[in-house]
């Protein structure tokens, strides 16, 4: 991989770079930047997790000045939360070079949104609807544009976004630079890529390069009453920092949420019926760590990156290949490892084998874990937390009171008291959830598995080009 110094980057751009702790250019980033540079319109096809966002926020910050007052780039985003967290990162690349972008997406106060306009940002981010409201009332003009990046277009397919998009492209002068980024490339993209851009550029970063294969991936076959004191058992023996939870419902969500709340995890349910500020305030407090399980249904948590989540457990398997790549793009993000687990149900074995099959992956059955083991883990902690306070902390105050103990009782009864104290044991409170029809793939059932040994292959060195002619 190359340094960020071999791309021509101004200073700027090279300090926010590393202010960011960007060591080298992922693979994506490496092909589509200099290309973007040259004002070539561009198609970038990669897993989730691989740094599409600074693959075309590099050149869009490096594109424009900051002293021009006019929208000159736009970016057009799935969800809400995609459009702030990109905006996020664009503001990060842009904080040397002086360059603003602004997130613009429904459910936010509109006369707040007029304001942050006149501050004359640079780039916009925005969702699909709200970019027409203010198109509509000429709230945001699109005659100065130079670029518009269509992120995870795939996605915007699938929320039915594709006529909003035309719309607002054909608002957009012809001489732009048109960028498009998508994990996959179903028909209906190809056409609008074909329509709207100009020859473009292919990128195709194929698999496991960044994240996918730093993730450990694994499934366990529970009956659907299980799968609960399950994911129980595996959040005390793995004690994850982060983890989500992936459902397939939003009352799934809710139900799920409550009930992991009464056994005492701290969690929180996000999808789409909760209000902005809501959801907002859930994604906080799961990236400070306030909360420790995040709920989610596919929808709200699709192309947030949220850093250091370290287990994604699918507790509903996800209907298709697509969204299992998108749930567990969700951690092992940037290099880091992570770890997947998918709940299967015996009647759903076929839909897994057609995941793997489809996304070229394994995934390691695993056998579920006992009560014992969730015991042990949950000792281990409490003994881990106790040496720790051995070794870091001021004893001293308590050295009395200890000897004190000594003489009426011995060192390992107490000591044993100590642990029991410190060691959360099982909760077997009841808790209530509505089962779930096990999931039948349509397409898995008429499927051939036998070639699957043999089509495991995947590329070597991930990145192909197409040319100038390339077709699809
Ligand atoms: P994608 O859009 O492809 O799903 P993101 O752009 O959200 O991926 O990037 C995923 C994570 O990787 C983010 O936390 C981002 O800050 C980080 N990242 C991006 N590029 C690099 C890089 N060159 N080096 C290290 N981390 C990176
Ligand atoms: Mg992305």
């Amino acid at each position: 991989m190359k340094s960020f110094d071999e791309l021509h980057l101004s200073q700027p751009l090279i300090r926010s770079i590393s202010n960011m702790g960007f060591e080298e250019a992922t693979p994506i980033q490496e092909l589509a930047i200099p290309l973007a540079m040259e004002g070539r319109d561009l198609i970038g096809q990669a897993q989730t997790g691989t740094g599409k966002t600074a693959a075309f926020g590099i050149p869009l910050v490096e594109r424009f000045t900051a002293d021009s007052e006019q929208i000159q780039g736009i970016v057009i985003t799935p969800t809400r939360e995609l459009a702030v967290q990109v905006a996020e990162e664009l503001n990060k690349l842009g904080q040397f070079k002086g360059i603003r972008t602004l997130p613009i997406y429904g459910g936010q106060d509109i006369n707040r949104q007029l304001k942050a306009l006149q501050k004359r940002p640079q780039i916009i981010v925005g969702t699909p609807g709200r970019l027409m409201d203010h198109m509509r009332r000429k709230t945001i003009r699109l005659h100065q544009i130079k670029m518009v990046v269509l992120d995870e277009a795939d996605e915007m397919l699938n929320m039915g976004f594709i006529e909003d998009i035309e719309a607002i492209l054909q608002e957009i002068p012809e001489e732009r630079q048109t960028l498009l980024f998508s994990a996959t490339m179903p028909k209906p993209i190809q056409a609008l890529a074909q329509r709207f851009m100009k020859n473009p550029e292919m990128i195709n970063i194929r698999a496991k390069e960044l994240t996918v294969a730093a993730i450990e991936q694994t499934y366990m076959e529970v009956q659907e009453k299980q799968k609960f004191d399950v994911l129980c058992r595996l959040l005390d023996i793995q004690s994850p920092d982060l983890a989500i939870v992936f459902c397939r419902t939003k009352r799934r969500v809710d139900e799920l949420s409550e009930a992991l709340n009464k056994r005492g995890y701290s969690a929180e349910g996000i999808h789409g019926d909760l209000t902005q500020s809501r959801r907002d305030s859930v994604l906080r407090q799961f990236k400070e760590g306030t909360i420790e399980v995040l709920v989610a249904t596919d929808v709200a948590a699709r192309g947030l990156d949220i850093s250091g989540v370290t287990h994604v457990y699918n507790f509903d398997i996800p209907q298709d290949p697509e969204g299992y790549v998108h749930r567990t793009g969700r951690t092992g993000r940037a290099g880091k490892t992570g770890l997947a687990i998918t709940f299967v149900t015996p009647r759903e074995m076929d839909h897994l084998k057609f995941i793997e099959y489809v996304t070229k992956r394994r995934m390691v059955r695993k056998p579920v874990p006992t009560i014992t083991e969730a015991i042990e883990g949950q000792q281990r902690l409490a003994m881990e937390r106790l040496l720790r306070v051995v070794e870091e902390e001021d004893l001293l105050q308590y050295r009395g009171l200890a000897e004190d103990l000594l003489e009426e009782t011995d060192s390992v009864t107490l000591l044993a008291a100590a642990l029991k104290m410190l060691t959360k044991e099982p909760d077997t409170t009841p808790v209530e959830l509505t089962e779930e029809a096990p999931l039948r793939g349509k397409r898995a059932k008429n499927f051939k598995f036998q070639q699957r040994g043999h089509r495991r292959e995947t590329s070597h060195k991930g990145a192909t080009r197409g040319g100038r002619n390339s077709r699809w």
